[in-house]
This record gives structure tokens, sequence and C-alpha cells, in this order.
């Protein structure tokens, strides 16, 4: 088969796999042009081609999302380290691509994929001197060698989690260990980081799966705190789920349009604001309400808590107000250092406060204090 076949079907099969950089834009996901490009969002907003590929999309596992499953019937193809690498080097030397995200499928022992998809990384790095940015894909079950060698090449490696628990997990396939295959080689990363923390320098990543089981945003919520804490993931890749075609899950309903971005909505809460998952606003079933934000929807059920006086209120408490941010807490903080009171929301707008939404639950200099009402 031609390369270039085999770069369509094997660019194509990557594109459902978030956990890299933030990718929420479907539509300038991927480049219609160049198979295998997919235009990245990185943390500081700016878009990075990546060259975006499986190794193979032969798969021993029967996940009923992917349609690599073991039962699919399709053509099964696979790229040689050499042909994998010679396709990159024309994408990277022609500034079609930055950077190298690389996964593979698992044809029988996750060690064999992992090899190959090493020797990649590998040459890459010592054979053409290749100094740019690669993701290595750690399959489940890997051995602890291998990721060791994976995370010495790789910027950043990944395990794709899938699910928040493991009954979710099992609802999805039965030919991973949760556990075992996914969350102790997560916990053996961590390990590896702590000890060598010049492996795999931008840190290991992982992705969820929203809507494809029975798991609620409780659920997920939970788990993305235990991993900042305990893995150090800020960041939990969701991917909403989506039914193709060819998959045993194709006739399963998509979730709400809403649903996912109110759960990184939520996540960024849990991670970077201080809040805990039961703080959340939750249905009775466990499930956020997607009608208004997480952080409004916890102070207007606070109204005890408010308002805050802005000249006064400590960062902490500033940052739970709906409309305040972490930057326009600290400047409002700053500001104040120099003398600064505020008594007009104009002064706030100036540090990027969306008054609009922070009216209800602020006052200012006491006098300006405004009433509440939702
Ligand atoms: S391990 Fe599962 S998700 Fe990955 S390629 Fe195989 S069937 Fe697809």
């Amino acid at each position: 088969m031609m390369e270039l076949e085999k770069l369509r079907i094997l660019g194509e099969a990557s594109q459902y796999d978030l956990c890299n950089y933030v990718s929420l834009n479907k539509e300038n996901f991927t480049s219609k042009n160049l198979p295998g490009i997919y235009q990245a969002r990185t943390s500081s907003g700016c878009q990075v081609p990546l060259f975006k590929v499986l190794m193979s999309n032969h798969c021993t596992n029967d996940c009923n999302y992917c349609i690599n499953h073991c039962y699919n019937s399709f053509h099964r193809v696979e790229f040689t380290p050499e042909e994998l690498i010679s396709l990159f080097l024309h994408y990277y030397q022609n500034h079609f691509a930055e950077g190298l995200f690389l996964s593979s499928g698992m044809p029988g022992d996750a060690d064999v994929a992992m090899e190959k998809m090493i020797e990649v990384a590998r040459k890459l790095r010592l054979e053409y001197e290749y100094q740019g940015y690669i993701h290595l894909k750690i399959i489940p079950g890997s051995s602890y060698d291998m990721i060791k060698r994976a995370m010495s090449l790789a910027d950043r490696v990944s395990v794709n989690m899938e699910s928040a628990t493991s009954s979710g997990f099992g609802e999805l396939t039965s030919t991973k260990d949760y556990h075992n295959d996914v969350l102790r080689r997560m916990k053996w990363i961590g390990r590896l980081k702590k000890r060598h923390p010049q492996m795999a320098p931008s840190g290991q990543s992982t992705q969820l799966i929203v809507g494809a089981n029975e798991e609620t945003d409780q659920d997920i919520l939970k788990r993305a705190e235990w991993l900042c804490k305990h893995l150090n993931i800020n960041l939990s890749y969701l991917s909403p789920f989506e039914p193709l075609k060819d998959t045993p899950l194709k006739n399963h309903d998509k979730p709400a349009d809403n649903r996912t971005p109110r759960l990184y909505q939520a996540q960024f809460l849990l991670n970077s604001y201080g809040f805990s998952p039961d703080e959340l606003v939750f249905d009775d079933d466990g499930f956020l309400i997607l009608e208004d934000d997480p952080k409004m929807l916890w102070a207007k059920s606070h109204p005890d808590l408010f308002p805050v006086e802005v000249n006064e209120a400590g960062f902490k408490e500033l940052i739970r107000v709906p409309g305040i941010g972490k930057i326009s807490a600290r400047k409002i903080i700053e500001a104040r250092r120099k003398g600064i009171k505020f008594t007009k929301y104009d002064d706030l707008k100036k540090l990027g406060v969306v008054v609009k939404r922070a009216e209800p639950f602020i006052q200012l200099d006491r006098a300006h204090q405004t009433t509440l009402q939702f």
C-alpha cells in the first residue's frame, strides 16, 4: 500500500485523541489538505500544527467507541519507523508541522507497539538530531522499562484513561484493566517524573471521554481533581463522545453540546480556584446544571457569602466572585496596595472584571452596595 494511503487512514484515525494541547475547536482541528496535520492550541493560546498519527491501526482490544476495535473487519495498516520518520521530516522541513504526536493501536503486546514508537523517537532525536516537540502515547499495559525509555525521548507522554471510574471503564472495554493497565502506569509515570524531572519535561496528560457510559459529571470531576492532586495533571482533556459508524456504540446518544464546556469550567474551579467537587452544584443525578456556569451557580447558592467588599476582600474571596478571575483579582489587590480605592464599576472593568456578572455579588466602598437580585 502506498505511504500516502496509509497516512490518510492512520492520520484520520488519530483525530479523536485530544490528549495534548487544548484543541476544543473541532472546525480548526484538522487540515483538509494535509493528512495527519492538526491545529493544536498551546496553553498560551497559539495555534501549532502537529503531525498527529497512529503507527498502526492493528488492535486486539475491544474498545466499543473506537473504529479500530478488534471486531471491526477493515483493512489494517502499519507504518515502519522509517516510513513514519520520512513523512514527519518532510512535513517538518517544509514547515507544515512543528511537532509529532504519535500513538498506536495495540497489536497483541503493548511493548511491541511501544518499541516501534520509541524507535521513531530515538532515531529522530539521535540520528536526525531533531530537537522539537514529541508527544508519545503510552499504550495501556506497557512495561516500566518501555515507559522509562519513552519518557527519556518525549516532551510529553500520556495514557488515555477514557473513564473516571473502574465500572465506567468496564462499560467501554473488556480487554483492558483500569487499575493495572491504566492507573498503575500513570502512577509509574508520576513517580519517574519526580525522580527524573528532566524526563518528559512537559509532563503527562490524559483524556476522559464524556458521555460514552453512565458516568456522571460528579464522577468525572472527582477523577479530574484526583489526577491534579496525585499526578500533577492540572488539566484532564475531555473528549465529547462521538458515535462512529462500524462501532458497537454507533447508536449511542451524543452528550449535550454544552456538557463538555461546563465540565471544563468546573475542572478549572477545582484545579485552579480551590473549589472542591462537593461545593459544586449538581442535580439529583450528579450532573452539572448546564444553563449557567458552575461558578455562577455556586455563588447564587451561597447568598450568605455575598456581597464581597472589593476594597477589603482577600484573593481567595475575590476569585470566588463570578466575573473576577485570578488575573483581575491580583490587579485589584496590587492597586489596593498602592492606596487605590474602588468606588466605580468602570475602575474594575479596566482591570478585566466582567462587571455585568460580578455586580450582584460585590460592593464598592460600602456606599455602592447593590442588592442581591437573581
Ligand atoms: S486500544 Fe482501544 S482505543 Fe486504542 S486503538 Fe485499540 S480499540 Fe482503539
